[in-house]
């Protein structure tokens, strides 16, 4: 097994977010977050659990540019990431007013978003790697397609759900109500088409297309996303989104 995909980026004044998964997808596994100030100074740890994301919100690490994290899962280590930074506190501190704000105001809900790995692997349900070859003809777990990716999360952020919009569609017979749901966040995490929002337990959402990003541009000329307006599908049981763990939903 290795950790694979681990980047680390200050997405605002506040806040340091680390996302990573691993090579095959394993469950149930322990990582340690490690951080170091400076360099030449020792990795210390700073936080354990079953997450795949972790949130800085250290001032230390904040200020200090030679941040440095790694991840270690048993015997094995994750390279180390220096944090991406676009070292710019305006645009860094609209995304943080935004997220502020939605904290704030009685509609920003307290939700959880799941962001799919890149990684591919062979879905544990219905592919046989002796066989080489799916043995069921549905699954529940992947997509069908015999091959699964993870996810990376749960980051804790908050949402400002707009209107539902319903509407019919047709699975063979049986005619299932859909529910699209337009929603804004700020750019904790940035989300992309297939992720997954977790509303609350019952109400799990899948980022159904592209995201509207809003950008500004930095005092360096870099393009910064600081709000995000999505578009959510709800997910009808059973699907691999509702085994997804959450703390306090
Ligand atoms: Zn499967």
């Amino acid at each position: 097994m290795i950790i694979t995909e681990f980047t680390a980026e200050k997405t605002n004044n506040e806040t340091i977010l680390l996302m990573w998964t691993t090579d095959p997808l394993t469950k149930n596994l322990s990582f340690d977050v490690l951080r170091a100030l400076n360099d030449g100074d020792d990795f210390i740890l700073i936080s354990r659990g079953e997450a795949t994301t972790f949130l800085d919100a250290n001032e230390d690490a904040l200020l200090n540019e030679h941040v440095r994290y790694k991840i270690k899962c048993g015997e094995v280590y994750s390279k180390e990431v220096i944090p991406h930074n676009i070292d710019d506190p305006y645009t860094l501190g609209v995304a943080g007013d935004y997220l502020w704000q939605l904290r704030a105001i009685p509609l920003g809900i307290v939700s959880y978003v799941y962001c799919r790995a890149n990684i591919e692997s062979a879905c544990p349900e219905c592919y046989n790697a002796t066989l080489k070859k799916r043995v069921k003809s549905s699954c529940d777990t992947c997509d069908g397609s015999g091959t699964i990716k993870g996810y990376k999360g749960p980051v804790k952020t908050y949402i400002n759900y707009s209107q539902i919009i319903r509407g019919d569609i047709e699975l063979g017979q049986i005619e299932k109500e859909e529910e699209i749901v337009t929603a804004q966040m700020s750019n904790l995490p940035i989300v992309n088409k297939g992720d997954i929002v977790i509303r609350s337990n019952a109400e799990r959402y899948i980022v159904n297309r592209i995201p509207d990003y809003k950008y500004m541009t930095t005092t360096k000329n870099e393009k910064f996303i600081v709000m995000q307006k999505v578009i959510l599908k709800k997910l009808l049981k059973p699907h691999e989104a509702y085994s997804l763990e959450v703390t306090d939903v």
